[in-house]
């Protein structure tokens, strides 16, 4: 057997990874185009091609067209090599998605979640997560990783430093649920998750500076530069929700005064629509405000019309401090497109510094409610497919245990 030293092994592994990112990538590919592409030599590209074979991550696939010899087999990415659940764990929902390692959608599960406290959010999000299981097809790795976003401040290392809308403080979700499950879990804040998949499958596929503002309940911010997320240091970049847009303005739960979120959420719309229709709130949701301004109720156009203003004074903002080529509006206020759209550009076109929008986009989610359960499910799949599939499937055998034990 071949001995490496550890930088040998390291090298390895980095190039094996490439040469799976590859054939992810650009499958159907044969061997030789990939030492071509990679600048490996044909024996080594051999070799990684070899052992990916055996760990069930690629599988061989006809031949191709041949430049002049033998006519090359053709290699793919098997992506039903394994599973992976990714979570979107919203104030008052659970979406659930299964995918297979290509981040194709098998199944998906929301429920609505009318509790908070922590151990009972807990227990539901079991049962969520054991009912993707059962539904996950027969596969060699089963499922790889569970990845779970959150609204709060994750810190580099999952844990839940802060939820405020959830009203958690210092929770270790990620060991709560490895415990159960046994399975690698990733714990990431809901706007970097979203970004992260927007980016990936949606809206910001082809840019590589991308904010993305996920406008839900609250409002959070992940920011992709280089095409890389970009968490700061300890993994709490992208609170623009806090960023304060009027000095002694409304009082935030944060403790500050004036923060953007009180002004151009999802929280501020039914807030300012209660005022202005005069119905409470909790009879109230932003499904019935667009069908309402669908209706062509004055009142209702003018609320989305003030809330679109408010969210273009944060992004202009955003825009003169990150210079972005894109910035993607996300969850839940990206269903009021049609009427903020107006307001939200007249805004930006008249304020934002003009080198800045030469070239900028402003686009809406593609992904929809779904941008944040894709994207950490796809961080889920990254992790493994960097060389932790031996780790999983070392623990494949040992099983799950049932969530209705705890
Ligand atoms: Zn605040």
């Amino acid at each position: 057997m071949e001995i490496l030293t550890g930088n040998q092994q390291l090298v390895k592994q980095i190039n094996k990874n490439l040469v799976l990112d590859t054939i992810k990538k650009e499958a159907p590919i044969s061997r030789a185009h990939i030492s071509q592409k990679l600048g490996l030599n044909k024996g080594t590209v051999s070799s990684l091609v070899n052992e990916l074979i055996e760990e069930q991550l690629t599988i061989e696939s006809g031949t191709g067209k041949s430049s002049g010899g033998r006519k090359p087999v053709m290699l793919l990415f098997n992506e039903k090599a394994g599973y992976s659940i990714g979570i979107d764990l919203g104030v008052n929902y659970i979406l659930g998605v299964l995918t297979d390692l290509q981040g194709n959608i098998v199944t998906e599960i929301r429920k609505n979640v009318h509790v908070r406290d922590y151990d009972s959010v807990l227990h539901i999000l079991k049962l969520c997560i054991q009912d993707l299981i059962s539904a996950s097809p027969s596969s060699y790795y089963g499922i790889i990783g569970i990845g779970i976003g959150v609204p709060g401040l994750v810190n580099n290392e999952g844990e839940i430093f802060i939820a405020p809308n959830l009203g958690w403080k210092n929770t270790h979700l990620n060991s709560d649920m490895e415990e159960s499950f046994h399975i690698p879990v990733i714990i990431e804040n809901e706007a970097n998750a979203g970004a992260y998949g927007e980016k990936l499958f949606g809206a910001g596929k082809n840019h590589i500076d991308i904010l993305y503002v996920s406008a839900g309940i609250g409002i959070g911010v992940g920011i992709i530069l280089k095409g890389e997320l970009f968490t700061g240091m300890r993994g709490f970049a992208g609170e623009m929700g806090h960023m304060i847009i009027r000095a002694d303005g409304k009082k935030c739960s944060c403790g500050s005064q004036g923060c953007w979120e009180l002004y151009a959420s999802e929280h501020a719309l039914l807030e300012e629509a209660e005022q202005r229709l005069g119905t409470d709130k909790k009879n109230l949701s932003l499904e019935q405000l667009v069908e309402l301004a669908e209706q062509g109720n004055e009142i209702v156009l003018q609320l989305f019309h003030d809330i679109g203003k408010y969210m273009a004074i944060g992004i202009n903002n955003m825009i003169n401090t990150f210079n972005p080529e894109q910035i993607i509006i996300g969850n839940r206020l990206a269903l009021a497109k049609p009427w903020i759209t107006d307001a939200l550009s007249t805004f930006i076109r008249t304020n934002t510094l003009s080198q800045h929008q030469k070239d900028i986009k402003i686009d809406f989610s593609k992904l929809s409610s779904h941008s944040a359960a894709f994207g950490v499910s796809a961080m889920s799949i990254g992790s493994f497919l960097k060389g932790d599939y031996n780790k999983v499937k070392l623990q494949s055998g040992e099983g799950f245990s049932s969530p209705t034990d705890c």
